[in-house]
């Protein structure tokens, strides 16, 4: 089996569509050299030999050395350099790269192949020793760091004291001699801290290097970031073996990272940061300020360093015609790194690059009208789980701003919280309940599970390029960077910033969009729906072949439902309605009356109640299907816990306390999620469903004599699990039909149907289809039954399983497809093999979730629920799934 492919210099064993083998970064060079770009020769040892290496005890296969010698001479023979030599060394990077892009995660060696030899033959062959000395002294503390595991603290402060020692504070003042010294010292750490002189001889660096990124998969903080990405352990990394090409050999080298558009925005402008004089990881390392691409982009920011464009005006012209045979060869927006060294571009990654939501919008749309992807292809470009990030609240812009701080807009959205200094507090916070801001001087891969849990992220260092900015902008938390003003404490959680000081637990706010930074907390506003929303939307609704419909029991949530594009209710849960503290009492008395006069009494109360809160949805859903489910929950809920609810109780009722009491420890159950529940509370009490049958037929014809627009009220009885059940919770509701079709001498048109959320209702769906005229199929009951794992108390150990892979995702927030989803559809089909109109859809949290919609659009359902703000989500999730 081969594990070493080459790219440049005329090879290209890879090409783009090998991912899943070389991973992205090695895919892509490949494709990069095969299109005639300039890359730097080098060669990609790919994820299978990772998978290997785990499986072999971390050991490499003799083979592969062998494989691995031949891709060494490829780069030596395209550079004309060999590795090792004294005299005109050639140096490597060796950089990680997994299928999809882990910004920051994993390691990444540079410079390597210098020793106390090599750096001379560097030095006279750049004629530059002072270059040769700092890329030796980069070399250790990389390698130290990354390979040998060292603290790296004691190489900074070297590093530090060197400056002092001559009174200088940037590293490009220490002359070659400083760093010759400086050299010595960190050898000399090495030996102390490691116990074993620094590796002399390139190939054991070579291979400790390749070694070192193979582990960095298995490291803390790439575990976390896959978990949270839903990344598998099994992908692995590639490692890629390059000739280094130096953007720091002077002021006409340069190192820097672009998007072919802008991805916050979207607009289609060339966008990026460099630096003169540097190496590539300076600039997204956020240790100095980087200068923008374009002359606009300077321009637009009043920034005084001059752009790529002014100052290297010829390597910007042939940078600017590489973006656009990228985008043209991959069609879709490309996050690039570059070199400069001495006047010749390299190019040294290629990848679609990551993009808000907004971007990722305007980004699919433009190209859509530019005519370089189709419609469906735009369709499918947005990930219908990103949206959420264009749905959410904006700064009012009409609410008093008192603005403490600017820096860049590096993640869009408004968020405030209770300011705090480190990640590990802003976990504990989140897991309280508080909402936080994560301020940072500058985050690294360690603070990701802060990040992560924050409602928003501030840094007083960075660029837009950051590590901040990328990770934040994934993750569609708000984040402003580079706050320069700021002085942060982290110690003793305080930061300054022109006079003003925030402690910890202090309310911040934040607008990415801006780069503002607010004391306090500040008003939000709803977000804009149409421009390119509308337009990508409107694409979506043409495509997808199921109903979206939204779960919501309040006027307020169904116009919010209806704007982001709702086709109906497809779950009004009665109960809901029923917490409101005006009836809670009355509901109190109907759950504790003896008998069912008592409960009358109560209901008598309810019902002017219930009808109103029915019309004034009717009318918001003016002539849409809206399905209304019956009293579901376990009684216990409602009960009172004290004293003067009790005593509430007991006086509406005209009772005593004592005997309110009683009759509450007298509907104690041990397991209330499979008690008296569901349609067994109208099995036992009907007059509970008639009183709710006649609330909905009686504001059904109240709207259709206001507005001339008669609803159609769907029925719901939930937690059916026999055909019987369902017929005498129908003959309730028909029966209250037809006493108020009587009564107000006219009907309205309606479906009884019910809740699929138990297996026997499942297994037995073609006999309930005789009685149901619709199923709705509450996947929420139903992975908690067909489980046996209770939904209230699943967080304790669900993680457990998705860590282990016993379940791939949660299955309360995915679809169980192999488990739950064989119930569905053996449910679709029994139902549908009686009643071949009936209608069916789904109302569990499921029908929010893009996967377990593709699911459902396989399964042939008409619609899917979900709550409001996930109603866009799931047009173009179902969208997506029908194309
Ligand atoms: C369900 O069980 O999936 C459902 C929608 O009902 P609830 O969540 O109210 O139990
Ligand atoms: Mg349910």
């Amino acid at each position: 089996e081969r594990y070493v492919y080459r790219f440049g210099g005329g090879a290209s064993d890879g090409r783009a569509g090998e991912k899943n083998l070389l991973g992205g970064k090695g895919a892509n060079l490949a494709e990069m050299a095969s299109i005639g770009l300039p890359v730097p020769p080098g060669f990609t040892i790919s994820t299978a030999m990772c998978t290997r290496y785990y499986e072999e005890g971390e050991r490499f296969p003799d083979s592969l050395r062998e494989e691995v010698a031949g891709g060494i001479a490829h780069i030596e023979g395209v550079t004309g350099k060999r590795f090792g030599d004294a005299s005109d060394p050639l140096l490597v990077s060796v950089r990680s790269g997994a299928r999809v892009s882990m910004p920051g995660m994993m390691d990444t060696v540079l410079n390597l192949g210098l020793n106390d030899q090599t750096v001379e033959g560097l030095a006279s062959g750049s004629g530059d020793a002072r270059f040769a000395w700092d890329s030796y002294r980069r070399f250790i503390q990389m390698y130290a760091d990354v390979v040998l595991g060292l603290d790296h603290g004691a190489f900074e402060e070297a590093l530090e004291v060197a400056k002092e020692d001559q009174g200088f504070t940037l590293d490009t003042e220490l002359s070659a001699d400083d760093l010759r010294a400086l050299v010595a010292e960190y050898k000399a750490l090495v030996q102390a801290e490691w116990g074993k002189p620094f590796p002399q001889d390139v190939h054991d660096q070579l291979w400790g290097a390749v070694g070192a990124v193979f582990g960095s998969w298995q490291s803390e903080r790439a575990k976390v970031y896959r978990r949270l990405n839903d990344i598998p352990a099994g992908w692995g990394t590639a490692v890629n073996v390059q000739a280094m090409v130096f953007g720091n050999m002077g002021e006409t080298s340069a190192t820097g990272v672009a998007f072919t558009r802008d991805p916050s925005k979207g607009d289609r402008a060339y966008y990026g940061e460099f630096l003169i004089n540097a190496q590539g990881e300076d600039v997204v390392a956020g240790i100095r300020t980087p200068q923008y691409l374009t002359r606009a982009a300077r321009e637009d920011a009043g920034a005084q360093a001059a752009s790529m464009e002014e100052a290297m005006p010829a390597v910007y012209a042939e940078l600017a015609g590489v973006f656009d045979t990228l985008e043209t060869h991959y069609r879709d927006m490309q996050d690039i790194e570059f070199t400069v060294e001495r006047g010749t571009l390299w190019m040294l990654q290629t990848r679609s690059g990551k993009r808000t939501a907004r971007a990722a919008l305007k980004i699919a749309v433009d190209m859509a009208n530019e005519g370089l992807i189709s419609r469906e292809e735009a369709i499918g470009r947005v990930d219908p789980q990103a949206l959420d990030q264009l749905l959410h609240p904006t700064l009012d812009p009409q609410a008093t701003r008192d603005v403490i701080a600017r820096g860049l807009p590096a993640s869009p959205g408004a968020a405030s919280g209770a300011a705090v200094f480190d990640a590990d507090t802003a976990e504990k916070w989140a897991a309280e309940g508080k909402a936080v801001i994560l301020v940072r001087t500058e985050t690294s891969p360690e603070d990701i599970h802060g990040m992560h849990a924050a409602k928003g992220i501030l840094t007083a260092r960075g660029g837009m390029t950051s590590h901040a900015a990328v990770v934040a902008r994934g993750m569609g938390r708000p984040c402003v960077s580079g706050a320069g003003g700021l002085s942060i404490d982290a110690k003793s959680g305080r930061l300054r910033v022109g006079g003003r000081e925030v402690a910890q637990g202090d309310t911040l706010t934040l607008d990415g969009s801006t780069g503002e930074v607010m004391a306090g907390e500040v008003a939000t506003v709803q977000p804009e729906l149409a421009g390119d929303f509308g337009t990508l939307m409107g694409w979506a609704d043409g495509c997808r072949r199921m109903k979206v419909r939204a779960n919501a029991e309040t006027p307020a949530d169904c116009k919010t439902a209806r704007e982001f594009g709702a086709e109906g209710i497809g779950l009004c849960r009665t109960e809901h309605m029923f917490f409101d503290a005006a009836r809670i009492t009355a509901v109190r008395q109907m759950i504790l009356a003896a008998d069912e006069a008592g409960r009358r009494a109560a209901l008598d109360k309810l019902l002017p109640e219930q009808r109103d809160d029915f019309a004034e949805i009717f009318l918001v859903m003016a002539g849409l299907p809206v399905t209304i489910r019956l009293l579901d929950p376990p009684l216990h809920e409602f009960l009172p816990r004290e004293e003067a609810e009790f005593a509430e109780v007991a006086a509406a009722a005209g009772t005593d306390v004592e005997t309110v009491k009683r009759r509450a420890s007298d509907l104690h159950e041990f397991n209330p999620m499979l008690g008296h529940r569901g349609c067994r509370l109208g099995v036992t009490y009907p007059e509970i469903y008639e009183m709710q049958a006649r609330a909905i037929f009686e504001a059904a014809i109240d709207i259709a004599e206001r507005t001339g627009r008669a609803p159609v009220p769907e029925v719901m009885i939930p937690l059916v699990a026999t055909r019987r059940e369902l017929e005498l919770m129908k003959a309730v509701v028909d029966r209250a039909a037809q006493t108020v079709f009587a009564e107000r001498g006219r009907t309205v048109k309606y479906l009884v149907g019910t809740m699929i959320e138990l297996p026997r209702a499942a297994l037995k769906a073609g006999e309930i289809a005789e009685v149901g005229e619709f199923f709705s199929f509450g996947t929420n009951d139903l992975t908690q039954t067909t489980l046996g794992v209770s939904r209230d108390d699943a967080a304790r150990f669900l993680s457990a399983y998705v860590e282990q892979g016993i379940y791939a995702r949660d299955p309360f927030v995915s679809l169980d497809v192999d488990g739950v989803g064989e119930l569905v559809t053996l449910a679709v089909e029994r139902g549908r093999a009686t009643r071949s109109d009936i209608k069916l859809g789904i109302c569990g949290e499921h029908g929010g979730d893009p996967a377990s919609i593709a699911f459902c659009e396989s399964a042939g359902l008409d619609y899917v629920s979900a709550s409001p703000y996930r109603v866009p989500i799931a047009r173009l999730a179902a969208a997506q799934a029908a194309l």
